[in-house]
């Protein structure tokens, strides 16, 4: 998109965080310069479908990037939280990762059966953490209008893991 190099320049690369051999990109520059964040946020609203109802952010970056688009959005904001952070009884999913399993929770209640949902995160690497969150919010019986990421990692082939999906990125890297 026409905002890629402005992404790209607000992004602090950091080899073999958190784990040897993972080249982690962190999006703190970004969140910190107004301007770039504004920008960012208000081109990213242009990417999306009409009509979205609902954002589901997931813990933490897709809360601090959710929240605002769904504002901009007219929308309601709904956290996938990690386990055991909820009040009551949330709905929950345990999934693989590389290294063991994690836990997403959303609370009880918190999207009706037809609500035009949109999922968002700040970055789709191996599409794990996205495909989770997508069948935890598919068992409100939403209608899932598509996933939108900051930053997509195509050459992990998240993409495949939510197949049906409609799907967009501010910045695709190869
Ligand atoms: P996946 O489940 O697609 O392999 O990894 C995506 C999840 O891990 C997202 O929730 C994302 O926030 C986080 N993540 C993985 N790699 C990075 C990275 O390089 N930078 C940032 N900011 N987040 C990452």
């Amino acid at each position: 998109g026409c905002l890629d190099d402005l992404v790209r320049t607000h992004i602090a690369l950091h080899p073999d965080f958190p784990n040897p051999g993972v080249l982690f990109r962190d999006i703190t520059p970004l969140l910190a310069d107004a301007a770039a964040l504004r920008a960012v946020i208000r081109h990213w609203t242009t990417l999306l479908p009409e009509g979205i109802e609902y954002v589901v952010g997931t813990e933490a970056r897709g809360f601090v990037l959710g929240a605002p688009l769904a504002y901009e959005l007219g929308a309601g904001f709904v956290p996938a939280r990690k386990a055991g952070k909820l009040p009551g009884t949330p709905a929950g999913l345990s999934y693989d990762l590389e290294y063991g399993s994690a836990r997403i929770e959303i609370p009880e209640h918190a999207l009706p059966a037809g609500g035009r949902t949109l999922l968002v995160d700040d970055l789709l690497a191996t599409g794990g953490t996205a495909a989770a969150t997508l069948e935890l919010t598919r068992r409100f019986d939403v209608e899932l209008l598509g996933a939108s990421f900051l930053i997509e990692l195509a050459g992990l082939g998240g993409r495949e893991k939510l197949p049906g999906v409609p799907l967009t990125a501010v910045w695709t890297l190869d």
